[in-house]
């Protein structure tokens, strides 16, 4: 049975380019509550762990770089069969083939700096969650 929850981050260039606002009005708008929230910014090594199954790609360098250049805002987001929901909403990785009025479609600029995250899978939306947010971090 597909889980209730999801994880995401707002990705720093669309944190720096003012768009945290507009994202979150469109997440709520679309039904999905907050469960957690906080702005913060990944270091080098919570970066390389937390896309670690990217370790081997010719991006990840790139990526390790620019996920640990500047703010990020992290959520727990919970709706029904929110994995999937919540990764249709947003849109393919590639902003440019991403779906109109999709968040990538709107705020991605490049297939790397795509505005946000979306968890894969349910029991990777509960191992993200863990990573950015303790117990008493969660409504
Ligand atoms: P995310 O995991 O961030 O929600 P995703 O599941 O759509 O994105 P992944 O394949 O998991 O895509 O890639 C993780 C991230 O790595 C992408 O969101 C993007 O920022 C970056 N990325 C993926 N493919 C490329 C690529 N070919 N070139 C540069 N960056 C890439
Ligand atoms: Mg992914």
């Amino acid at each position: 049975m597909a889980g209730d929850k999801t994880f995401t981050m707002i990705k720093p260039d669309a944190v720096v380019n003012h768009h945290s606002g507009a994202i979150i009005d469109l997440i709520l708008r679309e039904g999905f509550k907050i469960k957690a929230l906080k702005l913060t910014q990944l270091s080098v090594e919570k970066a390389k762990e937390f896309y670690a199954v990217h370790n081997d790609k010719p991006f990840f360098d790139s990526l390790i770089a620019y996920m640990s250049s500047g703010p990020i805002i992290s959520m727990i987001l919970e709706k029904e069969d929110c994995v999937q929901v919540f990764r249709d909403f947003i849109g393919t990785t590639n902003p440019a083939d991403a779906a109109e009025g999709t968040i990538r479609n709107l705020y991605g600029t490049s297939i790397e700096n795509n505005a946000v995250h979306g968890s894969d899978s349910d029991e990777n939306a509960t191992i993200e969650s863990d990573f950015h947010f303790s117990s008493d971090e969660r409504y």
